[in-house]
């Protein structure tokens, strides 16, 4: 935008909080319900194809048909397909601090054969490789849960 000669800009600052509720609907709705219950990732599968979608949609995206209610409840293990790790600090570009999550972000195969991006909770990258098997690390208490696949913490390695 250029400023024309003469002309002066307003600038209008709001600095009242504005809190909300968003309502995460039906299909996502019913995994953050089980997630935060139960500590459980559930999704839905198509009527047509028999494809689980991810996360819960309400139609099909192949098919263009209603996904309805055909509900799976999936493991919480997985395998890396692959992963990023910082070896520099990250700042916010905001507020200037340094980003608090120092996990790996992984690219995850949970067994029901979705792929999910999440974090590890290994970081030595010595350790750290494709193929790995890993496991949800749930938060604990109920009341820190509700944010969906927040509510996982990271995924810690396993061994089998
Ligand atoms: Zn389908």
């Amino acid at each position: 935008m250029t400023e024309k000669p003469g002309q002066e800009l307003l600038t209008v600052e709001i600095a009242r909080p504005r809190p909300y509720r968003w309502s995460t609907g039906k299909y996502l709705g019913r995994l953050y319900k089980e997630a935060m219950e139960n500590k459980r990732l559930v999704t839905n599968r198509c009527p047509k194809c028999k494809e689980l979608l991810w996360p819960p949609q309400a139609v099909c995206g192949r098919c263009k048909v209603e996904a309805g209610e055909d509900w799976v409840a999936m493991s919480d293990k997985g395998t890396v397909i692959q992963y990023t790790y910082l070896v520099f600090p990250l700042w916010d570009p905001h507020y200037g601090e340094k980003l608090a999550n120092p996990h790996p972000t992984a690219t995850i195969k949970l067994d029901g054969g979705v792929y999910m991006v999440h974090f590890l909770e290994e970081k030595d990258p010595q350790k750290l490789k494709e193929g790995m098997r890993v496991q949800a690390v749930w938060k604990e208490k109920q009341e820190e849960r509700g944010r969906g696949l927040g509510d996982i913490l990271y995924f810690r390695t396993i061994e089998e």
